[in-house]
């Protein structure tokens, strides 16, 4: 059956693999809509191609000036954009939208009853008791496009919640793996682009480095998951084959594996619970591979245990972390703070919000994302 598809972030990394996937599994999918920040060229390029319904960029009028196809219709503002995400000519909405832009969107098409592919964690780690709240109530269901969260679903299909006694992250430990901690302050901005096994866009990036993204994941688990933090682990597995595991309660433990490449899990999502032929290269075990864990260090990566506080002291301390970790990471781009600042930072937010923040309603959770914001500023 062929889908109709809505993509969140079209010109980014994740959205340029999904169009990768889309194009490979030609006629599966028709793609009804495009949505992308200030990258408008490259916008109308994809819609030229992939002839939507219509496009959004969060810069209209660059969009404007833009050569589209004639009958594509231009999206003015975000109530459009989440009214077009409802709509009958939409099947599923891929969220790729770098940070948490992609939220009321997100909102609008659980309401709307649409199934999502999640890639945006980030929209999970601040509102996941309203997101996943939206899902119970619609029958919508999140399908998790973060390779961890995507080999957890795997592993975890057709086994009952109540026979899993923990999920395990792998994380690849970032380029700083082995840097002494004394070194993290001269860490900089191109060294901390360099990730040792993935390619992906700039904030997800800084955040593999400080393992924040791992921290953020913990919390997305959490809720994609159900599960209380003491049952969400992290290993270092650096080679990043193993792209997460789940033991159950008698010991066994599932894992998932295959080379580093998005455009698996962006098809699991998209095609669930169908699994078709994908253009990822086929894990070959034949060629000498040796996969290595060791535990995370959180003396040097304070993140993980920072992103367990917030899960355990719940309220909106999700969206204060992630807040405070956006702010941070583009204070340190524009090189206003070191490296190492960015989980003090952090950490400074968490203490000053800790028992203030409430999570009942999108109102609460914007103010706390709001607060944290302005105190991670000029911390
Ligand atoms: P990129 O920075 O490469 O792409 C971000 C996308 O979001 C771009 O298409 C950008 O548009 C768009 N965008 C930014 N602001 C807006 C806005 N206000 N309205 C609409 N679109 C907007 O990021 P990634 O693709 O790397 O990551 C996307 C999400 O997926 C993140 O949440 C990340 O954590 C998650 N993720 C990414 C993985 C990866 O391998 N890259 C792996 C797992 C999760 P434009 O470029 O036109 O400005």
């Amino acid at each position: 059956m062929q889908k109709r598809l809505v993509i969140l972030g079209s010109t980014g990394s994740i959205g340029t693999s999904a169009i990768r996937v889309i194009e490979h599994a030609a006629g599966r999918f028709q793609v009804t809509g495009l949505a992308a920040g200030r990258r408008t060229a490259s916008l109308a390029a994809q819609a030229r191609t992939l002839q939507p319904a219509w496009v959004y960029a969060s810069d209209a009028d660059a969009l404007a000036a833009t050569d589209l196809p004639p009958k594509c219709r231009t999206l003015r503002d975000e109530a459009a954009l989440c009214e077009a995400v409802s709509a009958d000519d939409v099947d599923i909405v891929l969220c790729a939208i770098v940070g948490t832009s992609g939220l009321k969107p997100v909102l609008a098409a659980l309401a709307a009853g649409k199934d999502i592919a999640l890639a945006s964690k980030e929209i999970l780690v601040m509102a996941g008791a309203l997101v996943t709240a939206a899902a119970a109530a619609s029958g919508s269901r999140i399908l998790p496009v973060d390779s961890e969260h995507c080999a957890v679903f795997q592993c975890l299909d057709g086994h009952d919640r109540a026979s899993v006694s923990r999920v395990i992250l792998t994380a690849s430990g970032g380029p700083f793996r082995r840097l002494p901690a004394a070194d993290f302050a001269k860490v900089t901005v191109a060294q901390a682009l360099a990730h040792p096994t993935w390619n992906m866009g700039r904030k997800i990036t800084i955040d593999s480095a400080t393992m924040m993204n791992k921290g953020l994941e913990m919390i997305e688990a959490g809720w994609l998951f159900d599960m209380p933090s003491d049952q969400v682990d992290v290993v270092i597995h650096p080679q990043s084959i193993i792209h997460s595991m789940v033991e159950f309660k008698d010991g066994s433990v599932m894992a998932q594996m295959g080379y580093p490449d998005m455009a698996l899990p962006i098809q699991y999502c998209l095609t669930y619970p169908e699994r078709l032929p994908s253009p990822v290269r086929r894990l070959d075990l034949s060629e000498a591979l040796s996969l290595d864990f060791e535990p995370p260090d959180l003396q040097r990566f304070p993140a993980l245990a920072l992103a367990r506080r917030a899960m355990r002291e719940g309220d909106a301390m999700g969206a204060v972390f992630n807040a405070a970790n956006e702010i941070a990471v583009e204070r340190f781009c524009r090189e206003d703070i070191t490296f190492d600042r960015i989980p003090v930072i952090v950490d400074h937010v968490m203490q000053r919000l800790s028992g203030q923040t409430r999570a009942e309603s999108l109102d609460d959770i914007l103010a706390a994302d709001a607060e944290a914001r302005r105190l991670a500023e000029s911390a």
